[in-house]
């Protein structure tokens, strides 16, 4: 068993796990993203996974602590992307390959998927949602099997018939049959809350609704309502009875409304989002993850010809452009926001770009970076355990090689990524 675990070590490239030991790191910069300070010439101490101690100064080496000399860098917190899809990532055979790929061919390809995650700085994703592989991932990445961001997964998103998560949307009628709850398509307060205790069963750690159409479907519709107060209602109740949040894809004003009502978390991509819903989410303490990495990339496939179904490219082009001008009013309004890219629609690694797009558009640099760290931990009740650095917190720490306050495109060139104390990139 040790060998087996060794040659795992050796096979995947992994820095050698060594938990107990107790590493300094020397930060020339430092932003704990507990307030907007940058300290200069500080030490963070880190044991068995979590950091210790924050001091002024560099420490003396000794034999019996491992130093990361980062004197020329900016530290801080790790990264948290509140909306990827860590299964997949969008190329034009996306559509066939439904049919054609094994869930061995899916884990596969998207251990690459998760490794260029953390890579980018990225310690904390939540996946909203996928076929089930997910749960693998986040299980094999927790056990230190493969590399890989720690993942918060919804496992299967929850659609009505012909919803936006609908698995045999498009389908020929012989193949499309009738899912229900187990496969995540609800109709009803009662299958809503069975289909949020089947993702309980099958491992999930939050949940997820397509509370109106969307882009990438093969429907026709990208924005109108798709689910009832009521439905939306009696999922989050089941879910909380698990201590999951829960998070609502929608375009459309009137569905996002109704998820707001029903009590949902989080609002992803917002994109016709309207005062009155900015005033319900405002008045209810709801989150706006934007996502507007998605919505530029999928406007810029839509003009390739064959790159999407002909039914998309409509709705590509009409909802993608909306959704930085939707943030930029969000933001302004005083809506509360946690970062997210839609990774997987837009390439894994590249998710830090949504820093750019936030700050092209009126948010303050530091602002956007509490997007990714303090309210992304908020969003998700782990702000005890993640998104500062923080004596008692996890060791998740990433450095680039400049203040990321003076420019924000450094957030693109991480060169140091530690995550629970183990140390990835350096
Ligand atoms: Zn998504």
């Amino acid at each position: 068993m040790k060998h087996l675990m060794m040659s795992f070590v050796l096979m995947f490239g992994l820095t050698q796990i060594t938990m107990s030991q107790t590493s300094h790191l020397h930060c020339g910069e430092l932003l704990t993203m507990e307030n907007d300070r940058v300290q200069k010439e500080m030490t963070i101490v880190v044991e068995n996974g979590d950091i210790v101690e924050v001091i002024k100064g560099y420490t003396d080496p000794n034999d019996t602590i491992k130093i990361y000399d980062l004197t020329d860098q900016f530290v801080m917190p790790g990264f948290m992307d509140m909306h990827v899809h860590i299964e997949h990532e969008s190329n034009p055979n996306r559509y066939l390959n439904r049919f054609k790929d094994n869930e061995a061919d899916i884990a596969l390809d998207a251990v690459k998927y998760c490794r260029r995650t953390l890579m980018a700085g990225f310690t904390t994703v939540r996946d909203l949602g996928g076929t089930g592989v997910n749960v693998s991932l986040r299980n094999a990445i927790a056990d230190g099997s493969i590399i890989g961001p720690r993942i918060y997964t919804a496992e299967k998103s929850l659609a009505t018939t012909g919803g936006h998560a609908d698995p045999t949307n498009g389908m020929k009628k012989d193949l499309m049959g009738n899912p229900g709850p187990a496969e995540g398509v609800i109709n009803s307060p009662e299958e809503a809350r069975q289909a949020v205790r089947q993702r309980y069963k099958n491992g999930a750690d939050c949940i997820k609704i397509t509370a109106t159409g969307g882009v990438l479907s093969v429907a026709k519709d990208g924005q109108g309502p798709q689910f009832t107060v009521n439905e939306v209602a009696a999922v989050v109740e089941a879910a909380n009875d698990y201590g999951y949040v829960t998070a609502a894809h929608a375009h459309g004003a009137e569905g996002m409304k109704r998820a707001v009502l029903g009590g949902i978390h989080s609002i992803e991509h917002g994109t016709m989002m309207t005062q009155e819903v900015m005033d319900l989410m405002i008045e209810r303490g709801t989150y706006y993850v934007p996502t507007i990495s998605a919505g530029k990339f999928v406007a810029e496939k839509a003009a390739t010809p064959g790159y999407y179904p002909t039914i998309i490219v409509p709705k590509a082009l009409a909802i993608g452009p909306k959704i930085q001008e939707t943030f930029s009013k969000a933001h302004k309004y005083g809506v509360k926001i946690a970062f997210g890219t839609d990774a997987g629609v837009s390439p894994h690694g590249d998710n830090a770009l949504e820093f750019g797009f936030m700050t092209e558009v009126g948010m303050s640099n530091f602002d956007a970076l509490k997007t990714a760290t303090v309210n992304a931990a908020d969003l998700m009740n782990i702000s005890e355990e993640v998104g500062t650095i923080t004596e008692g917190k996890s060791a998740d720490i990433i450095a680039m090689p400049s203040n990321p306050l003076d420019d924000i495109s450094v957030t693109s060139d991480v060169i140091f990524v530690m995550k629970d104390g183990v140390v990835y990139q350096n």
